[in-house]
């Protein structure tokens, strides 16, 4: 680890083991980083100075060397329903989005991975605007620390100091549902997984963060063995004939495959089950046909459904399934004993929708145009 150095080193997505390798650069003790984290993600503090218990000498060597820093706000929306959806900058005229869900019992935040994505799956308009760049884990993990310090910042100044408030944690839950495919940006996402889940930093369960995939077998088994979190997976189709159309990465790992590697992960987390995701497009892929194929999936694998209706977009040339046929489907799996949820749309007022992310800053007004009122999709994972 350098000791002179020009560009500060932003702390924000620094290990732990790389947190106390590089405070012991300056001869401190290892708990002297567990220390920092708990201020930099706890207390969401970025200036050292205010960092109190930290003797003055070791504050002033962080001053001169290091910074805590996220991706800086291009724009910030608020749904009446208090939804909250924040656009980063991530350069080049290129954007990422972050949304925040509360609910009564919870608080969901979707979180992106990349900024664009190489799957190219035609029902989603973030496949729609291609790939620009992998996020570090400072920027993954940046999303919720900045979300988070707005969140406590609003509770705060809202006074909102009854019991109920102040022992739930404003975010409960993280979904990396936001853009991007996780599992294509394995070692970053990795290191902000770990991030969640230290109790030096955001201490949350494994259950209560979420990773989404579109099927990157691979990668499915290395996060079953460094850190099995929640695991969610972009079924859309029962037979590869479909699924092939629907999930390109499907050519690659058909559905066989990813079956097994459902699995294989379950052994890492065996009072678990997986989430298929399963995105309701008219004529497409909701027939009792279909239906019946899942129920054939859910006899493989320990899993719930949960069924999306598509939020559409004039580009993609689909269109949602009507609500009666959401429901008979919906309706068909349940009469197989299979536990399914149909995701419901709200915050209609500021267009988000996880999967539906639009990044791209220069473009933003074009695709609100194209997208007039869509709604913010709820995510209806299985309650902690
Ligand atoms: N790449 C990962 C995670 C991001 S997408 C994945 O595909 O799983 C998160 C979820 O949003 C996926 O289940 C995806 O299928 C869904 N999604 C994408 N586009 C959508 C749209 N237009 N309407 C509704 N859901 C969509
Ligand atoms: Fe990528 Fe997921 Fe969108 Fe498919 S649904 S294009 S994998 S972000």
């Amino acid at each position: 680890m350098p000791t002179v150095l020009r560009e500060p080193i932003n702390l924000l997505g620094l290990g732990t083991a790389e947190l106390a390798e590089l405070v012991g650069t300056w001869g401190g003790k290892p708990f002297r980083a567990k220390q920092l984290q708990r201020w930099i993600y706890q207390r969401g503090v970025d200036s050292f100075g205010d960092m109190t218990d930290l003797a003055r000498e070791f504050r002033e060597q962080l001053a001169r060397h290091c910074t805590v820093k996220a991706l800086d706000v291009a724009t910030e929306q608020r749904s009446s329903d208090g939804t909250r959806k924040w656009l980063f900058d991530v350069g080049k005229n290129n954007a990422i989005e972050t949304v925040f869900i509360p609910e009564d019992d919870r608080g969901t935040l979707c979180i992106s991975s990349q900024a664009g994505c190489t799957v190219g799956c035609p029902f989603c308009s973030t496949g729609y605007q291609g790939f620009n760049r992998n996020l570090t884990t400072a920027e993954i993990i940046g999303q919720l620390w900045y979300a988070k310090r707005e969140l406590e910042a609003d509770v705060q100044s809202a006074r909102l100091d009854d019991t109920a408030a102040s022992s739930t944690r404003v975010i409960s839950n993280v979904v990396m549902m936001g853009m991007g495919e996780p599992l294509l940006n394995y070692d970053r996402v990795l290191g902000a997984l770990r991030l969640m889940l230290d109790d030096n930093a955001y201490g949350l369960s494994r259950r209560r963060v979420t990773v989404s995939t579109s099927g990157v077998v691979p990668m499915m088994d290395r996060l079953g063995r460094d850190c099995p979190v929640a695991l969610a997976v972009s079924l859309h189709a029962p037979t590869d004939a479909l699924r092939d159309k629907l999930v390109p990465l499907n050519r690659k790992h058909p559905l066989s495959e990813l079956l097994a590697a459902c699995n294989r992960y379950l052994e890492h987390a065996p009072r678990d089950f997986i989430t298929f995701e399963y995105i309701m497009l008219d004529g497409i892929n909701d027939a009792d046909e279909q239906a019946r194929g899942l129920v054939e999936i859910a006899k493989q694998v320990r899993c719930k459904f949960n069924l999306i209706p598509f939020n559409s977009f004039p580009q993609s040339g689909l269109k949602c399934s009507p609500p009666a046929r959401v429901r008979l489907f919906a309706q068909r799996l349940l009469d197989a004993g299979v536990v399914t949820t149909v995701r419901k749309t709200r915050g209609d007022d500021i267009a988000a929708a996880c999967g539906q992310l639009a990044g791209d800053v220069k473009d933003r007004t074009r695709i609100r145009e194209r997208l007039p009122n869509q709604g913010t999709i709820v995510i209806n994972e299985e309650r902690e």
